[in-house]
C-alpha cells in the first residue's frame, strides 16, 4: 500500500508556486489509480499555515509543515533535514515534489539518506497493474523512457509545466508540526539576498502562451546591403513587451556576442533553444529570421502550434518543421504586428 507525500516549500511571501499544484495534481492521480493508497502534504517554509489552507480541498487527508526563520530560504542543510523530518514523520513510501531549483538541488541528497531512489525531470507518472511508472526524456528530448522502481522511498521530481495545475480550492487545513533539531553546521550557509534581473529584463517566462525566437537572421545584411540591428532590437523588444511573450534564440545569434559582432544586448545563451540548449514547453511559438536546422529545432518539441517568418522558402521550417510558414521580411510583419498589437 503507497503513502504518497507531496512535498514542497513555500515561496518567500508564503504563498505556493504553479508547480506545486502541478505534483499536487500528478499525486493525486496516483492516489485515485492505487486503490487503499494514502496522500499526505509536506510544506516548508517561514509559515506554512496560508499555503495549507489555499490547497486545502485538495485530496490529502493530511498536512505536516516544518516551520521557522531558518526554513524560509533555500539553503540544502536546512532544506534536507526538513524534507527528511516530515518524509519520516508521513512514513511515505513515494514522495512527488516539483522540480523547483531549491528542490532539485535538495531531493536526491534526501534520497540518499532515506536509502531510497530519486528520479528527475519526471514529465509523467500513471498506474498500470497497480504498479506506479514515470515518464522522463533522454538524449535531449529525442527518446522517452517509461521507468518503475520497486526500491522505496522513490523520490520523483516532477518537471514544472509537464502538468495541469490542481483546481484544489481554499479552506482550512489542519497542519501537524514536525520539530527539527538544527545543529550550528546546518545553519553555516547564509543568504543574504537574490541577485536577479529587473522584471522586464526578464526574458526568459515559462509561464507564457507563446516562445517568440529570433535567429541570425536580424543581425545579417538585409536587401539594402546594410545589417540593422538597433532596429531589430526595438521590434523584438516591442513585440516581446506587447505578447507578454518567452524571448528564446538560435545558437548562431546567441554565438555572435563571443565572435565580436553586432549583437542583440539581452540575448544570452540561457535563451538558446535547441539540441545544446532549452526544450520550453509554450503553447505556441513564433520563429523569426531563423533558418529552422535539426539542430535548432529539437528543441520545439514542446511546442504546440509552430509558425515560422523566414525568406528562404527552403528553409528547415518548410520542410516539415512548422505548421505554418510566412515567406515574408521578419522586419517588415513584426513592425506590422507590432503596430496592430499597440492599437489593441
Ligand atoms: C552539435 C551542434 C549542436 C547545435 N545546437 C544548436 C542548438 O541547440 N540550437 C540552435 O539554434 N542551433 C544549434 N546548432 C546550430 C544549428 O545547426 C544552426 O547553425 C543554427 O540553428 C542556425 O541559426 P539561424 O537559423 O539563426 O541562422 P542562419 O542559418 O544564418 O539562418 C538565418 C535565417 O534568417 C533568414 N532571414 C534573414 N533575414 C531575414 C528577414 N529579414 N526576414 C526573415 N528571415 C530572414 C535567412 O533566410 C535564414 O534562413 C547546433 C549545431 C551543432 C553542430
Amino acid at each position: 500500500m503507497e503513502t504518497i507525500l507531496v512535498l514542497a516549500h513555500t515561496e518567500t511571501d508564503g504563498s505556493l508556486a504553479k508547480p506545486v499544484r502541478e505534483a499536487l495534481h500528478a499525486a493525486a492521480a496516483l492516489h485515485k489509480s492505487l486503490a487503499g493508497s494514502k496522500l499526505l502534504v509536506g510544506l516548508i517554509g517561514e509559515d506554512v499555515q496560508a499555503a495549507a489552507n489555499s490547497i486545502a480541498a485538495s485530496p490529502a487527508t493530511k498536512y505536516f509543515g516544518v516551520t521557522g526563520a531558518d526554513f524560509s530560504v533555500s539553503r540544502y542543510a536546512t532544506d534536507a533535514a526538513a524534507a527528511e523530518a516530515i518524509f519520516k514523520a508521513a512514513q511515505a513510501t513515494v514522495v512527488v515534489a516539483p522540480a523547483t531549483s531549491r528542490w532539485a538541488r535538495v531531493l536526491p541528497g534526501v534520497a540518499q539518506r532515506l536509502g531510497g531512489r530519486a528520479d528527475t525531470h519526471v514529465t509523467g507518472v500513471a498506474v498500470a497493474d497497480g504498479k506506479i511508472s514515470v515518464n522522463r526524456w533522454y538524449y535531449r528530448q529525442r527518446m522517452e523512457g517509461v521507468l518503475t522502481r520497486t526500491q522505496r522511498p522513490w523520490i520523483i521530481g516532477v518537471d514544472p509545466g509537464s502538468h495541469t495545475p490542481c483546481e484544489c480550492g481554499a479552506g482550512a487545513a489542519s497542519v501537524e508540526m514536525v520539530p527539527v533539531n538544527l545543529t550550528e553546521a546546518n545553519k553555516r550557509t547564509t543568504v543574504v539576498g537574490i541577485r536577479e534581473p529587473k522584471a522586464d529584463a526578464q526574458t526568459i517566462r515559462p509561464d507564457a502562451e507563446l516562445l517568440f525566437v529570433t535567429g541570425a537572421g536580424w543581425t545579417k545584411k538585409q536587401a539594402d546591403g546594410q545589417t540593422h540591428v538597433p532596429e531589430a532590437e526595438k521590434l523584438i523588444l516591442g513585440f516581446l513587451k506587447q505578447a507578454r511573450a518567452s524571448l528564446g534564440s538560435s545558437k548562431s545569434l546567441v554565438d555572435l556576442g563571443g565572435e565580436g559582432q553586432a549583437v542583440l544586448p539581452f540575448l544570452s545563451h540561457l535563451n538558446q533553444i535547441g539540441q545544446t540548449g532549452a526544450t520550453p514547453r509554450h503553447a505556441k511559438g513564433l520563429s523569426t529570421c531563423c533558418h529552422g536546422e535539426e539542430p535548432h529545432t529539437v528543441g520545439w518539441r514542446f511546442i504546440g502550434e509552430r509558425r515560422a517568418i523566414s525568406l528562404d522558402p527552403n528553409c528547415g521550417w518548410a520542410r516539415g518543421k512548422a505548421d505554418v510558414l510566412y515567406v515574408a521580411d521578419a522586419f517588415a510583419v513584426v513592425a506590422k504586428v507590432n503596430e496592430l498589437l499597440a492599437a489593441g
